[in-house]
């Protein structure tokens, strides 16, 4: 299945590192399929602004500092670039995200949901808005975006990095990305706790020896060692996710 993407950012070029770079970036540039192949796309909202001088956005009604994102821009953007850089059947086949501090928190749990159900299955299309400055016009966001995230209580001056932290954290769960499939069961969260510690050459570092156990190729125990240090882990790192 081919699963399109598209990015509405001021900055396009932000993208470039990451689809340069490691598991995520080959599985968007769509190197890495079984399921699943990923077709980017992005779309320059300035180049929807019919302005003189490009300009996207505008100071607010009411007053008050900063500016805030045209509503007609952004939707040429997505309505006539969406179909320009790929094209669209109808606007009802796309899942359109704002990423917003007033959205749902990103977590893993959100992670593992977008990526199964959004990415990787799925009869849509998905469609990024990165904001910027104040954010955007609110009848834009009423009429268009179907689902909000926010990836923290803290607020960024744009949307680009919670982008990609959203796309680095669910394409993980998108069957078929992963090298070892695996992998991704035994990460931190997934069972409610943090990963074991991990250890590997040298078996001596700086008076440091690697725990006894992990050396004696006794499956079953080392099993058994991992849980419970995964126990002592989260309780001394992240007691918060311990409920007692
Ligand atoms: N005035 C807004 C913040 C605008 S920040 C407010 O007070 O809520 C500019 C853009 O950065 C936003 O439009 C949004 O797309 C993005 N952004 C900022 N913080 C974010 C967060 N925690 N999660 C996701 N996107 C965020």
């Amino acid at each position: 299945m081919i699963k399109r993407i598209w990015i509405l950012t001021l900055f396009p070029e932000m993208f470039k590192p990451f689809l340069e770079c490691g598991i995520s970036g080959a599985a968007f540039r769509g190197e890495r399929s079984e399921d699943t192949k990923f077709e980017l796309h992005f779309v320059n909202i300035r180049d929807y602004s019919q302005t003189k001088y490009k300009s996207v956005d505008d100071s607010p009604y009411g007053g008050g500092p900063g500016m805030v994102m045209r509503a007609d821009i952004l939707r040429d953007a997505l309505v006539k670039g969406v179909q320009e850089a790929g094209g669209y059947q109808s606007l009802e086949k796309l899942h359109v995200v704002y990423t917003s501090p007033r959205g749902k928190v990103w977590s893993n749990k959100e992670a593992r949901n977008f990526g199964m159900n959004i990415l990787g299955t799925g009869n849509k299309d998905v469609v990024f808005i990165a904001g910027r400055y104040e954010g955007i016009d609110e009848r834009f966001l009423t009429k268009y975006v179907n689902d909000f995230y926010s990836i923290g209580d803290y607020v960024l001056t744009g949307g680009e990095l919670a982008i990609m932290t959203m796309l680095d954290s669910a394409v993980r769960f998108v069957p078929g990305i992963l090298g070892n499939k695996l992998s991704s069961e035994y990460d931190s969260f997934e069972d409610g706790l943090i990963e074991f510690p991990q250890y590997t050459k040298p078996r001596e570092f700086e008076g440091m020896d690697v725990p006894a156990i992990l050396l004696e190729g006794h499956h079953k125990k080392i099993t058994e060692w991992q849980h419970e240090e995964k126990i002592a882990m989260t309780k001394k790192w992240r007691p918060d996710l311990i409920k007692e």
